[in-house]
C-alpha cells in the first residue's frame, strides 16, 4: 500500500492503524488490520471505496462481526465499518434503518411503539448490514419475512432493491455473491400490536437463549448451518464433542453448535476444532456439515 493512502484516506473518513480485528469480532479472535474506516456519510463511503478501487487496495464492510472467524494474521487492507450510518425512522408502519444500527436496539425501539414484526432479531448482537446479508434468522422467522426493500451501493450507484431481488433464503442473499455490494439501509415492514403482547414474545425469548445459549463467552453463534436431515447439534453431539477442546477453542458445554473463545483462542485453534468435527461427522453419518460463519482472510486455506 503506498505511504500517501493514510494521507488520502484521513481526508475523506476518521481512519485507525493496526487494530486488532480481536477487538471488532464478537469470538475475539482476529490479526491486525492495516487501516478502519469510519465513513460518515454516503458521499464519503463513495469517495473512499473510489479511491481503494482506484488503488487496488483490499476492502471489507464489517457489521458488528458477530459472524466472522478471522484469521490470525495482518489483513493488509481496510476494514469499513458503518457504526456512523445509525440512524433510523419508522414511517407509518415501516422502519427504515441505517446499516450500522444495532438490530436489537431497533427490535426493542419498534416494540415501544407497538409495531410487530423484529421480536425473533431481538437477541441477535448483528448490524442491520449483517443481518440482511445473512438473512439471520430464529424461531422459524428471518430478515426476509420483513424486509421490504434494502438501499444498496453498487458500481458505483446507490438505489433501492426490492426484497424480490434479494435471492432470500435460510441464510442466504444476493450480497453474499456479490460482494462489493454494500448494504446503506434496509425498509423494514412492521404491523401493530398490543406492547405487552410483543413484550411478552421478547422476554420469553431472550431467557429461552440464556438458558440455551452460552452468552457470557466470546462467540460466534451457531457455528454450522443445519443440514436438511438433521439438525448440526445432534450430530456433534453424536460424535461426542460436548466440551471438546482444542487449544483456547471449546465446543460449548450448554450449546453444542456454538465453539466458545475459552481461554484466549487462536483462529488456528478453532479452526482445528471445526476441521475435527467436519471429519469425525462425515466419518459417522457420511453428512457433510458447511460453516455458517464466515472465515475472513485465510489467504492460504479454499
Ligand atoms: C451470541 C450469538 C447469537 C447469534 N444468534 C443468531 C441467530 O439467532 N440467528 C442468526 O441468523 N444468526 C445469529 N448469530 C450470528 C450473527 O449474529 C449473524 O450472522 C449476523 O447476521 C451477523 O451480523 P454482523 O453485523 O455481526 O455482521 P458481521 O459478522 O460483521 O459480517 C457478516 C458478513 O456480512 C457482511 N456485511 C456486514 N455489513 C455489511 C454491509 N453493510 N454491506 C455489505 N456486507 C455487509 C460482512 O462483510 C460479512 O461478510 C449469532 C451470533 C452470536 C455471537
Amino acid at each position: 500500500m503506498s505511504n500517501d493512502l493514510l494521507e488520502l484516506m484521513n481526508d475523506i473518513a476518521e481512519i485507525e492503524c493496526d487494530v486488532p480485528l480481536s477487538t471488532m469480532t464478537t469470538l475475539r479472535i482476529g490479526g491486525p488490520a492495516r487501516y478502519v474506516a469510519y465513513p460518515d456519510s454516503t458521499v464519503a463511503l463513495d469517495a473512499l471505496v473510489s479511491l481503494l478501487k482506484e488503488r487496488k487496495v483490499p476492502y471489507k464492510v464489517i457489521g458488528k462481526g458477530s459472524n466472522l472467524l478471522c484469521s490470525d494474521d495482518v489483513f493488509e487492507g481496510v476494514i469499513i465499518r458503518l457504526d456512523k450510518f445509525d440512524d433510523y425512522y419508522f414511517i407509518g408502519n415501516d422502519l427504515i434503518a441505517q446499516a450500522g444500527c444495532s438490530i436489537i436496539a431497533l427490535s426493542y425501539q419498534a416494540m415501544k411503539n407497538g409495531l410487530s414484526g423484529l421480536e425473533f432479531a431481538s437477541g441477535i448482537p448483528a448490524s442491520v448490514g449483517g443481518v440482511t446479508f445473512m438473512n439471520a434468522g430464529a424461531y422459524k422467522s428471518s430478515m426476509s419475512d420483513v424486509i421490504d426493500q434494502v438501499f444498496v451501493y453498487r458500481d458505483g450507484k446507490f438505489e433501492w432493491m426490492p426484497c424480490s431481488e434479494c435471492e432470500f433464503a435460510y441464510r442466504k442473499s444476493i450480497f453474499q455473491t456479490h460482494t462489493d455490494w454494500i448494504i446503506i439501509a434496509a425498509r423494514i415492514h412492521l404491523v401493530p400490536k398490543d406492547v405487552n403482547e410483543i413484550r411478552e414474545l421478547m422476554d420469553s425469548r431472550r431467557e429461552r437463549r440464556m438458558s440455551s445459549q452460552p452468552l457470557d463467552k466470546p462467540s460466534a453463534g451457531s457455528v454450522f448451518r443445519n443440514p436438511e436431515e438433521v439438525p448440526a447439534w445432534k450430530l456433534i453431539e453424536g460424535i461426542g464433542y460436548r466440551g471438546k477442546r482444542i487449544g483456547g477453542a471449546m465446543v460449548s458445554e450448554k450449546h453444542v453448535n456454538f465453539i466458545v473463545n475459552e481461554d484466549g483462542a487462536s483462529a488456528r485453534d478453532f479452526l482445528s476444532l471445526v476441521d475435527e468435527i467436519k471429519e469425525r461427522v462425515e466419518a459417522q453419518y457420511q453428512i457433510r456439515l458447511h460453516m455458517e460463519v464466515e472465515r475472513f482472510n485465510w489467504p492460504n486455506r479454499k
